[in-house]
C-alpha cells in the first residue's frame, strides 16, 4: 500500500523527541502561551525569514486576522485565485469584504498576473498569492502590480512552509503572510495550528490583539478581538518538526526528481512546471490528465492512493454561485483532470518508481 499521506509514518522517526514534547509541556502545564509558544514563533520567524511571527489556531484564523488587522473598509474587493482551498476566499468574505476570483497560470497553477491585472478596480483593496502545492507565486510580478495600484499583498503559505523565491522564503514578502500547521501540510501539528507573519511590527501587535481578545495585558482590553491561539502542546510539537523541516522539503524535492524522470514525454500526462528562480516545497505534486477518474480508479487497484486539489474549482462551488464567476477559463475548466500523487517523506524510491510504473502501464493500456 502507498499511501498519499502517511502520519503515523512520519511520528515513528522522530518518537522520543515528540513523546519527550508532549510529556515537559504537560508536566509545566503551559496548555496556553508559555516557552514552547514563545520559542516557536521566534524560531519558526527566522526559519522564514521574517521578523515577526504570530501564533495563532489554524490556518483560516491566520488569513482572517491577517485581513481585519490590514483594516480595509468594509466591502472592499481582494482578488483571491480560483484554484485554493476554501479558506483562501473564506476569509475574505468572514472579514466582511468580496471575493474576485482570478484565474491561475497553466504552468505553475499559481495567479495569472495577466488576468489578476484586469480584475482590479477602485475598489480593489488586496491581493491573496497562494503559493499553491508548494510552488512561489510570482511575487516580483505581484509586487510591480500592487504598488501600482496601491494594493496589498497578502501571501497564503499554508501549503508552502520552506518554499523560496528567488533565494528568498515565503511568508513575509509581501505585506503579510499566513501559514497552516493542519496535520497534513508540509509542517503538521497534532491538531489544528497555524501562524501569521510579517516584517511589519504594527501589524504584527495588531494581530497579536486581535487573536487574544484584542488585549496588551490580562484584563486590560484596547479593542474587541476573539479567541484564536496556538496552543502549548501543538507549539510543543512544531518545534520538534521544524528541525527536520528541511530535510523533509529536500526528500520531497528528490521525488518530485524522481517522477520527474520517470514520467517525462508521456503523451496526455501534463506534468507541474518548476517557474523561474524558487525552492519549490512540494507539498503536492499534481499532474493532469482526460481521463484523471480512470488513473485515480487504477491505481487504487494497485493499492496507491492518490488526492485531488481540488476536485470543483472554487467559483463553481455552491458557495459561490452569487458571484457568478464564470470567465476563469483555466480553473473552471480544469478541476477534471487534475490528480495529487503520493508524496512525502514515507514514500519510499521503489514506491516512486511503483507510481510511475503503474502510470506507464495504464498510458500503454489506454
Ligand atoms: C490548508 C489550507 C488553508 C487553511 O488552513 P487550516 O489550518 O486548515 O485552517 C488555507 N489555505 C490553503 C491554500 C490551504 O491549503
Amino acid at each position: 500500500m502507498i499511501k498519499f499521506v502517511d502520519l503515523y509514518h512520519q511520528y515513528q522517526t522522530i518518537k522520543t523527541e515528540i513523546d519527550g514534547a508532549i510529556l515537559t509541556t504537560i508536566e509545566q502545564s503551559a496548555f496556553i502561551g508559555g516557552a514552547s509558544v514563545k520559542s516557536f514563533e521566534a524560531a519558526f520567524a527566522d526559519y522564514q525569514q521574517a521578523a515577526h511571527c504570530v501564533g495563532v489556531a489554524n490556518g483560516t484564523d491566520a488569513l482572517e486576522i491577517a485581513i481585519e488587522a490590514l483594516g480595509f473598509p468594509s466591502g472592499s474587493e481582494i482578488i483571491v485565485p480560483a484554484n485554493s482551498f476554501i479558506s483562501s476566499a473564506e476569509a475574505v468574505t468572514r472579514c466582511g469584504h468580496r471575493v474576485v476570483f482570478a484565474d491561475i497560470n497553466p504552468a505553475t497553477y499559481t495567479l495569472n498576473l495577466l488576468d489578476v491585472e484586469k480584475r482590479i478596480t477602485n475598489n480593489t483593496k488586496a491581493i491573496i498569492a497562494v503559493h499553491l502545492y508548494g510552488h512561489p507565486c510570482d511575487i516580483d510580478g505581484l509586487k510591480v502590480m500592487a504598488a501600482a495600484h496601491n494594493l496589498k499583498l497578502i501571501e497564503d503559505c499554508a501549503q508552502a512552509h520552506g518554499g523560496e523565491y528567488k533565494g528568498r522564503r515565503v511568508g513575509a514578502l509581501g505585506d503579510i503572510g499566513a501559514f497552516s500547521f493542519y496535520p497534513g501540510k508540509n509542517l503538521g501539528a497534532y491538531g489544528d495550528g497555524g501562524a501569521i507573519m510579517t516584517n511589519d511590527y504594527n501589524l504584527a501587535t495588531r494581530c497579536r490583539m486581535i487573536a487574544n481578545h484584542g488585549r496588551i495585558d490580562k484584563y486590560n482590553h484596547l479593542i474587541e478581538g476573539r479567541n484564536s491561539r496556538l496552543d502549548g502542546l501543538q507549539a510543543a510539537i512544531l518545534n520538534v518538526k521544524l528541525k527536520h523541516l528541511d530535510g523533509w522539503i529536500d526528500r520531497r524535492n528528490a521525488l518530485a526528481q524522481r517522477y520527474y524522470t520517470g514520467l517525462r514525454g508521456i503523451k496526455g500526462l501534463v506534468l507541474p512546471v518548476i517557474d523561474g528562480d524558487v525552492r519549490h516545497a512540494f507539498h503536492l505534486f499534481v499532474v493532469r490528465l482526460d481521463n484523471r477518474n480512470s488513473l485515480k480508479d487504477y491505481l487504487a487497484e494497485r493499492a496507491i492512493e492518490t488526492g485531488i486539489h481540488y476536485p470543483i474549482a472554487l467559483p463553481k462551488l455552491a458557495a459561490y454561485e452569487y458571484l457568478g464567476s464564470k470567465d476563469i477559463n483555466f480553473a473552471n475548466n480544469i478541476d477534471a483532470t487534475l490528480l495529487s500523487l503520493p508524496m512525502g517523506e514515507h514514500v519510499t524510491d521503489s514506491d516512486a518508481d511503483n507510481v510511475i510504473n503503474a502510470i506507464i502501464s495504464f498510458f500503454r493500456e489506454v
